[in-house]
This record gives C-alpha cells, sequence and structure tokens, in this order.
C-alpha cells in the first residue's frame, strides 16, 4: 500500500504519485492531457475561491498539485531540488526574506547566495519557509487566486515553447516556472491556512484516492466524471 505521511518529504510525494499514477499516466495520457488536467483542477480552486468554499478549493488543488507531480515524472524534473535552487529561503527576485518587491521596486533579479544548512527537510518545512518569505498577511486569498492563475499560464507558456522548439534552454524555463508554480500553490494553501501534507496524508493514505490501487485503475469516464 502506497501512502503519504504528514512528515513526507517532496521527493516522497513525487516517488508516490510515480508509483501510484506513473503506469496509467505512461499509457493513457500526453503530456498535453496532464496539463489540461493541471489547469481543469486548479480552475475547480478557483470557483471555490470565489464562491468562498474552503474545502472545494482544498482537494481541487490538491488534484491539481497531484497532476503537477505526475507532470514532473514524466518530465524527469526534480522538483524539490529545483524549489531549492530558485527560492533557497530567500525571494529568488529581490533576494531577501520576507521578500521586498514591492517596497523596493525591484527592476532586475538579483543573484542569491545558497546557504545549504537552510535548506527545508519535509514539504511542511517549505511550505512554512514559504509563509516566512510570502507571508500570508501580505495579500488576499482571492489575489493568491489570481497568482496562481497567472503562473500556471507562465508555466505552460514555458512547456509549449520547448516542446514546439526541444532547446535545453527552454527546457531551464519549464524548470524555473515549475518551480514557481509550485511555490504558489504553497503560498495559495497558506493564505487558506490550511497544510498541504496534512490534507494530503488524509486524501491519499491508501493508494489512488478514488479507486484505491496502485497502480491506479480508474478509467477515463471516472477521470471525467470525477465531482469534487
Ligand atoms: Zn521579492
Ligand atoms: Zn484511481
Amino acid at each position: 500500500m502506497a501512502s503519504v505521511k504528514e512528515d513526507t518529504t517532496i521527493k516522497e510525494y513525487q516517488a508516490f504519485v510515480q508509483e501510484v499514477y506513473g503506469l496509467s499516466n505512461d499509457r493513457y495520457f500526453s503530456l498535453g492531457d496532464m496539463l489540461s488536467n493541471v489547469e481543469r483542477f486548479l480552475m475547480r480552486g478557483l470557483k471555490g475561491i470565489r464562491k468562498g468554499n474552503k474545502e472545494k478549493t482544498t482537494i481541487n488543488l490538491l488534484i491539481a498539485f497531484s497532476w503537477f507531480m505526475s507532470m514532473m515524472n514524466q518530465l524527469h524534473i526534480d522538483i524539490e531540488e529545483r524549489i531549492w535552487k530558485r527560492f533557497p529561503y530567500l525571494c529568488s527576485y529581490c533576494g531577501t526574506s520576507p521578500c521586498s518587491c514591492v517596497k523596493e521596486k525591484i527592476v532586475n533579479r538579483l543573484n542569491v547566495v545558497i546557504d545549504e544548512n537552510k535548506r527545508p527537510k519535509t514539504l511542511k518545512d517549505y511550505q512554512d519557509m514559504f509563509n516566512k518569505i510570502y507571508p500570508a498577511e501580505g495579500r488576499t486569498l482571492e489575489h493568491a487566486g489570481v497568482h496562481l492563475a497567472e503562473e500556471m499560464g507562465e508555466f505552460s507558456e514555458a512547456l509549449l515553447t520547448y516542446r514546439g522548439g526541444h532547446q535545453d534552454e527552454s527546457f531551464k524555463e519549464v524548470e524555473l516556472e515549475a518551480a514557481d508554480f509550485f511555490s504558489c500553490i504553497l503560498t495559495t494553501f497558506n493564505s487558506l491556512d490550511i497544510s498541504v501534507a496534512k490534507e494530503l496524508s488524509a486524501t491519499f493514505f491508501d493508494n489512488c484516492h478514488v479507486c484505491h490501487n496502485a497502480p491506479c485503475t480508474c478509467n477515463f469516464d471516472t477521470v471525467t466524471t470525477f465531482k469534487s
């Protein structure tokens, strides 16, 4: 039985997604299909924000997050590594924590020095780190949602550019945008005051959260009609 523990690392969660969904992803879904599913569940999550339905937002963002991790597996991106390099306990743009981008009006991205001693261990530690860099008090939940949609768009654009051009340089953009998108998911959960690791462990306690098999045996009907 595969499960996500509350003290999961990002690497462990990515490996869980591979174990449960890797086979069906490879057989049935292209990267484009998976991207559509990330977008689809993300939009449902945003609808939850507009309607003030925290539960709806949470489950849909968790599903979008898991589809996103499937994409990381298919693209062979070690997302934990990419996040740490992009956000080494500092804002990747202004190089400070808490972020001072708005106050300082930073024009060019600064080169940040990475202190390995500060590297978070678990997914929860990463979520806490993002709350230090980008405190939830600094934005509304709606603002976090709009920012998340914006990052979704930037990730899609980077991926489509790479898939069209097959250039190594564009793949680096995909990795950077993936890290930005991931950070934005965590900051949105901070705005919701919800622990992602706790919710993931409650949802994925026994393989796939719908069919409870590993590998997942949900068919396309289950995927398309799944309402949450
Ligand atoms: Zn900043
Ligand atoms: Zn399933």
